[in-house]
């Protein structure tokens, strides 16, 4: 295997089986030839949530060790067809070759961290009480507690990562590690990517003998579908990745339920970056062009973009600004993920452009696909006043917010919404202003940085990809990073239960 031909069948895979839909959507790559692709349905989506849950009665029981068996077979079988994933990944997608196969690493790469993670067994968290039949005035049973796995879990992957937040991305490994089947809605933008996925996740099915409805992956470009798939009584919880619109409309599907379930959405932010004084009187036009490097990254298509800078009024601020604009206005047009989102992105600029007290530095104009970075600036008066100012716009554009000092920035910063990251540049006189803007910015996002730059997400133990609503819609959770299992897991306390009847990885002790 591993030659770069991959052939789309543009069916769903339902439950180990390939399924062709009555009703077909034409695929829309940047380069080569679109294919047909099933558009799936109410009964696709019936199908795969039953195999789901018949699966869930072998795969929740599973041992640690047989999970991690199959995330790492799983692995194994997308690195065999690395060279037909990168091919089709970059046609549909319109990002740069070695950006796929970063990407396939860390798709991989997180897969054997949860592997190794399940292993070592900490994450079951498990408690014991034992019982005090003597104690007074009354005994105390026996307690038990450890995490199980909730049961068939839905996935939404995002445009922009088609393949570590996608088919077989973070949320998926996250589910399998804690032993839940998974059903993916497949994203319309990359649905041969997609495919060639699941096509590596079913033989990893077959060669490790898991039940073949454990993974489903549905496609289509409908809403119908993927509303049943959230709203589907055995669904027990949702891992989304994507826009604020769309997870927000699902988010309310899902408390709307008879039986509301948690619905894990990780949204789109602006994540404010503050340019202290000293830090901007020391080099300001360095932190300006480094800025406007990671403002511009993979065309400013990630959730982690830093689409805000803040920096106070006055010749630093001024030199942050010029360096800025200036390292913008050289990047030049970058393809964007689909038509869609490029027609989106212009629209974003173009509130901008007519708002009142926002100027334009750089505006730029492009075609079809095509986006080049913008920038305005405006004041802390006018963005707090101005509510549509803080709303994502996906792709390089950026908004430089001008303070009077710290004491404005300590108000911007409390009239933040929620954020994935805020960062802050400084030096270590500016240490007293960071100290009372860090209280106020832990309250708004899920990760902090210093002197770096928010885009570049590390898979690992300690990452939260996550924070207050809208970032994400749920309170205290991670999309990325071994933590991110605890979503799909619920604690279950056993009391005077004789060890015979306990869950293995309670009774194994
Ligand atoms: P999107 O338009 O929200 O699409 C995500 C998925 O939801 C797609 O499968 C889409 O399918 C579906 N969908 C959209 N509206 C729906 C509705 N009303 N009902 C049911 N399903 C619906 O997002 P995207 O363009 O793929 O990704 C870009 C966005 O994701 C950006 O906002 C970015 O910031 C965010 N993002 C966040 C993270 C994070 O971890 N926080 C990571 C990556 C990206 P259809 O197109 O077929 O409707």
């Amino acid at each position: 295997m591993n030659d770069s031909t991959f052939q789309p069948r543009g069916q769903h895979l339902i439950a180990g089986a390939w399924v062709s839909g009555q009703d077909t959507f034409r695929s829309s790559p940047l380069t080569g030839e679109g294919f047909d692709v099933a558009r799936g349905t109410t009964e696709d989506v019936n199908a795969a949530v039953e195999a789901a849950e018949e699966a869930f009665w072998s795969y929740g029981y599973s041992s640690r060790a047989e999970r991690a068996a199959f995330l790492r077979t799983i692995a194994d079988e997308i690195e065999a067809r690395g060279a037909a994933i990168t091919a089709i990944g970059t046609a549909e997608s319109g990002l740069p070759a070695a950006r796929l196969e970063g990407e396939r690493g860390r798709t991989t790469g997180q897969l054997r961290l949860f592997a190794d993670h399940i292993q070592k067994g900490n994450y079951l968290d498990i408690r014991h009480d034992p019982a005090l039949p003597d104690r007074q005035p009354l005994p105390r049973p026996d307690l038990k507690m450890v995490q199980r796995p909730i049961g068939p879990v839905a996935v939404f992957g995002a445009s922009n990562f088609p393949l570590a937040f996608s088919t077989a991305g973070g949320d998926t490994a996250a589910a399998l590690a804690a032993g839940c089947p998974v059903v993916v809605k497949g994203h319309p933008a990359h649905p041969g990517t997609g495919e060639i996925i699941a096509e590596a996740i079913k033989a990893a099915i077959e060669s490790c003998g898991v039940h073949p409805g454990v993974f489903s992956l549905i496609q289509g470009d409908g809403r119908d579908y993927a509303q049943a798939l959230v709203q589907h009584p055995l669904i027990r919880a949702v891992g989304f990745t994507g826009s604020l619109g769309a997870g927000r409309a699902l988010f309310d599907l899902c408390a709307q339920r008879p039986e509301p379930i948690p619905f894990f959405g990780e949204l789109g932010s602006v994540n404010p970056m503050f340019v202290l004084p000293a830090a901007a009187e020391a080099r300001a036009a360095q932190i300006g062009e480094g800025w406007a490097g990671s403002l511009t990254m993979g065309a400013g298509q990630f959730c982690t973009n830093p689409g805000i800078a803040v920096v106070s009024h006055g010749p630093a601020g001024d030199a942050f600004v010029a360096a800025a604009g200036a390292a913008l206005g050289k990047v030049g047009a970058q393809a964007m993920l689909t038509d869609g989102i490029a027609a989106a992105y212009r629209s974003g600029r173009d509130r901008f452009a007519g708002r009142n007290a926002v100027q334009p530095v750089l505006v730029t104009e492009d075609e079809g696909r095509q986006a080049s970075p913008n920038l305005f600036e405006t004041d802390a008066a006018t963005y707090l006043q101005d509510h549509a100012l803080g709303e994502e716009v996906f792709g390089p554009l950026g908004l430089v917010i001008r303070v009077s000092g710290p004491e404005e920035m300590l108000t911007l910063a409390r009239g933040f919404e929620g954020q994935l990251t805020a960062t802050l540049q400084m030096d270590a006189e500016d240490t007293p202003v960071a100290a009372r803007l860090l209280p106020v910015l832990e309250r708004k996002a899920g990760r902090l940085l210093v002197n770096g730059f928010p885009t570049g997400v590390e898979v690992a133990d300690s990452m939260v990809h996550g924070g207050p609503y809208p970032a994400s819609t749920n309170f205290g959770a991670t999309s990325v990073g071994t933590l991110s299992i605890r979503r799909f897991l619920r604690p279950v306390c056993y009391q005077n239960l004789p060890d015979a009847l306990l869950p293995g990885d309670l009774a194994e002790r």
